[in-house]
């Protein structure tokens, strides 16, 4: 079957404060897209913080010392990498490049320094959609986190100043703003928005002129068939 979908990979990039629904909106968005043959590829990033419970090594993050990032960073491993909540997490090379080149689409939840970092590569911007989740307001940022159960009460605070500042940060340069509020809609949004990069002109280039080469060829072919 023939895809509308570019064959090269395109970089989706989800960033906002934390508790304001990354994971959830990723892994439903995911799922669906499966269904119109979009497979995105989860990359996990590199972090020096202990994994929580429940998380595991390799499917959550790669848990490394600091020694280990300090020297991926002087090897210049790292797409990106920052320094978040008191710990340091980076995307590596490794994880992406080869599968963008191979043709798979993958998808980052990363904070708005990384996204910034891509944002300024101009070789990735170009195959690249940054998307900034927002939540509907601080309060409701709050209850998620203390619901999620995941953070102590001084985490809690130091991520809600955080959100203050990204959101203040990070209202420039996103491609898209999504506010998710209501869970389905915030899903749609996002999977509206992953598309229709897709489908851009610009991302689609190699499937159109191959569409219109074979429509000439049918075209021609018809024209013989048909005397004329
Ligand atoms: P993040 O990855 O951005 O830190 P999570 O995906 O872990 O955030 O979501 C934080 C908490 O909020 C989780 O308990 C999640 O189930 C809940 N949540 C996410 N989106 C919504 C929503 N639209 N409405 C209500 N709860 C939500
Ligand atoms: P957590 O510790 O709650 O899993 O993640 C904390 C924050 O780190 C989240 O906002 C998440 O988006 C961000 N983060 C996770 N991985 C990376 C990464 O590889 N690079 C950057 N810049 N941020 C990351």
């Amino acid at each position: 079957m023939s895809s509308n979908f570019h064959p090269d990979g395109t970089l989706f990039i989800v960033s906002g404060p934390s508790g304001a629904g990354k994971t959830t909106l990723i892994n439903a968005v995911r799922e669906r897209l499966s269904a119109v043959k979009i497979e995105l590829y989860f990359s996990v990033s590199h972090t020096t913080r202990k994994p929580r419970a429940g998380e595991h090594d390799g499917i959550n993050y790669h848990y490394v010392s600091a020694d280990t990032f300090r020297d991926m960073v002087a090897r210049g491993e790292f797409l990106e990498w920052a320094h978040v909540h008191a710990h340091d997490y980076g995307t590596s090379k490794a994880e992406v490049v080869g599968r963008l080149l191979d043709g798979q689409d993958v998808i980052l939840d990363i904070d708005y320094q990384g996204a910034k970092q891509i944002a300024e590569d101009t070789d990735l911007e170009s195959r690249s959609l940054s998307v900034f989740i927002f939540p509907p307001s601080l309060d409701v940022l709050e209850q998620r986190l203390h619901s999620r159960g995941l953070n102590s009460n001084d985490e809690i605070d130091l991520r809600l100043r955080k959100a203050i500042a990204e959101i203040d940060e990070g209202k420039g340069f996103y491609d898209y703003i999504i506010i998710n509020d209501d869970l389905e809609i915030a899903t749609e949004c996002l999977k509206a928005a992953i598309i229709a990069k897709k489908l851009q002109t610009k991302t689609a280039l190699d499937a159109i002129h191959k569409m219109a080469e074979r429509f000439k060829e049918e075209d021609r072919n018809g024209r013989t068939a048909r005397g004329n």
